[in-house]
């Protein structure tokens, strides 16, 4: 709800905000009634002293009116600024929450647009009208209050420009709403198809697909451009339509004004219609105004509403991967276990990974073997628990992955992703890193950089372990990108290790060096190790051969040398390379 993510503070600038209103318009509507003693004092001769008075205490109020005017403005602004953050923080610390199945049914794409232009819109819409959403209902009521009981001809005339106001603004949001509802989604498109081609600028290039791909964001742009043409027109007409009904209106006030007065005889009744005349447009004047007010502001309604939805649907969203309970209070012990495990990827047909089984304990080094597809990233996945398997288990020290907090899971695991992920910042601060960096020093991080071979490197870097990495890691090549994210979970010291594909891009020699430095200084260390090559499996104390997402072999190199023809077929083909 709207109203429940106010927080007390909030609460109060609204309170304050609308106070400030209150009395500002109480003040405008001050204004006629001083008119009206003045007109009627001008056109009967009664005394000088009485317009000065009334003039001195008009001006008062309007003075009184900017200020509060002010104040409320004020208020507004804080309120809006104050809102959205909570707003965008409360997103953000969803998103974060979220599973990899969540971020991808959503798209990064539309999680940017949502974290950036939407709370802006809704900050901005808010900032603009929070004022007037108040203000102009009190406005009407109260002044249609102060006229009504006085002349009927007249009142009938404002009612029947009210309508006609309020039937134009219907209409046209109306007729727009789904074009807003657009808006939002064609800024995504652009905003999707901006990002591939600056993140893909370098192959673009080389293909020469620069035309292809302008063209793609040239038709994205098109459909936006032909989107806010629509809005636009149905919108133009409304700020005219409206100056014209009050316009009319207050001619038709002073037409049947003009037959009123010249009906009575009486010469006092007469100046006193003529006053009250006045004083009634004026009133009738702020009803309108207030309509306009409402019309002006109600152009950005919209697409806030969208706005707001679109935050909210994060904010709000249940995660698709829910976790246990489970808080890890028991010893660690670094054995993981999948029980006949079948795992099938959203909207797949054939299932990722199809009846998977093993076991293995504290210290010892698993190895999955396969070629690309056959279903590795997808098994260390499970262990994570990005995603849940159809059916059988995932066991981690005994336990159901499914039973454990996220915190409780992710503080027994070291996750190296298959491409490695590098922060802005010192190598030093990219290897310690989390939630585990406060209790590591400047040994440790010297340490697991030489367990990961990347000692050596990275002392040759400008400025040692403080050189300053650039996101995406452009500064180093991809096989120190590996070793960098490998020494952080190393750093991390958990009690089992993932590393997926993480040797993919280092020579054999560092492969064997790591390799051998991992199971010498890590040797408590339960190890999860997925390769594509032989050699790098080949001293594992299991190793498991996947294809196509079922196992094909399971055992040491010497069983599977003896058993697994794939795997045969695979080291003999390997070793012929080298
Ligand atoms: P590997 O790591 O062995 O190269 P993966 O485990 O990444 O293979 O993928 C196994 C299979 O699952 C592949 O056929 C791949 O197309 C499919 N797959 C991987 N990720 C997804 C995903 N997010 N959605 C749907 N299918 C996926
Ligand atoms: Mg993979």
């Amino acid at each position: 709800m709207f109203f429940g993510y106010f927080t007390k503070k909030e609460w109060a600038y609204v309170i304050l905000c609308t106070a400030c209103i209150v009395f500002q318009v109480y003040l405008d509507l001050r204004i006629p009634e001083y008119m009206n003693d003045i007109t009627y004092a001008i056109q009967t001769g009664s005394g000088q002293e009485l317009v000065e008075k009334d003039g001195f205490g008009m001006l008062i109020c309007a003075l009184l009116s900017l200020v509060s005017s002010v104040c409320a403005g004020f208020f507004a602004a804080r309120f809006s600024a104050s809102f959205t953050r909570n707003l965008r923080l409360r997103m953000f610390s969803r998103v974060q929450d979220l599973s990899s199945q969540d971020i991808s049914e959503i798209s990064a794409a539309s999680l940017i647009t949502r974290s950036t232009n939407d709370p802006y819109q809704l900050q901005n819409f808010l900032g603009r009208s929070l004022q007037v959403i108040v203000k102009s209902p009190i406005l009407a009521t109260w002044a249609v209050l102060k006229i009504s009981g006085s002349t009927w001809e007249w009142t009938v005339i404002t009612i029947v420009g009210v309508l006609i106001i309020a039937a134009t603004i219907a209409i046209v949001m109306w007729s727009v709403m789904k074009y807003f509802k657009r808006v939002q989604w064609l800024k995504d498109d652009v905003n999707r198809e901006v990002r591939e081609n600056l993140t893909g600028s370098k192959v673009i290039r080389a293909y020469n697909a620069e035309e292809y791909r302008t063209s793609k964001i040239y038709d994205a742009s098109e459909a936006l451009l032909d989107n806010n043409v629509r809005i636009f027109t149905r919108m133009a007409p409304m700020g005219s339509m409206s100056s014209t009904v009050i316009n009319v209106m207050t001619i038709a006030i002073y037409w049947t004004g003009a037959f009123l007065i010249t009906d009575v005889s009486d010469q006092d009744t007469k100046f006193q219609l003529f006053s009250d005349m006045i004083v009634f447009s004026s009133y009738a004047m702020q009803v309108m105004t207030a309509f306009m007010m409402f019309t002006g502001i109600i152009r950005g309604f919209p697409s806030a509403k969208v706005a707001y939805g679109r935050i909210t649907e994060i904010i709000e969203r249940k995660r698709s991967v829910p976790e246990g309970d489970f808080d890890g209070k028991t010893p660690a012990e670094g054995e993981i276990e999948f029980r006949n495990v079948t795992f099938t990827y959203p909207g797949r047909k054939t299932p990722a990974l199809e009846n998977v089984s093993f076991k293995i304990e504290k210290g010892q080094t698993l190895a999955v073997l396969g070629s690309t597809g056959s279903g590795k990233s997808t098994l260390i996945k499970l262990i994570l628990r990005q995603y849940d398997p159809d059916s059988g288990e995932v066991l981690v020290d005994g336990r159901n992955v499914k039973d454990y907090t996220r915190r409780a899971l992710f503080a027994r695991l070291g996750y190296v992703p298959q491409t490695p992920i590098i922060f802005t910042g010192s190598v030093e601060y990219n290897v310690n890193y989390g939630e585990t960096a406060p209790q590591r020093d400047h040994e440790d991080v010297m340490r697991a950089l030489r367990i990961a071979q990347a000692e050596e490197f990275v002392s040759r870097l400008p400025e040692g372990t403080e050189t300053v990495l650039s996101q995406y890691g452009k500064n180093v090549s991809g096989g120190q990108k590996q070793r960098i994210t490998i020494a952080r979970a190393i750093c991390k010291d958990p009690e089992t290790l993932l590393l997926d594909d993480s040797f993919s891009a280092l020579d054999f020699k560092t492969d064997k060096a790591l390799r051998q430095a991992l199971k010498g200084s890590m040797a408590a260390t339960t190890k999860v190790i997925v390769a594509q090559r032989v050699g790098t499996v080949m001293d594992a104390d299991m190793i498991i051969v996947l294809d196509e997402g079922k196992v094909l072999g399971k055992g040491t190199h010497k069983d599977l040398m003896g058993s697994c023809g794939m795997y045969r077929d695979t080291a003999i083909a390997q070793m012929e390379e080298r």
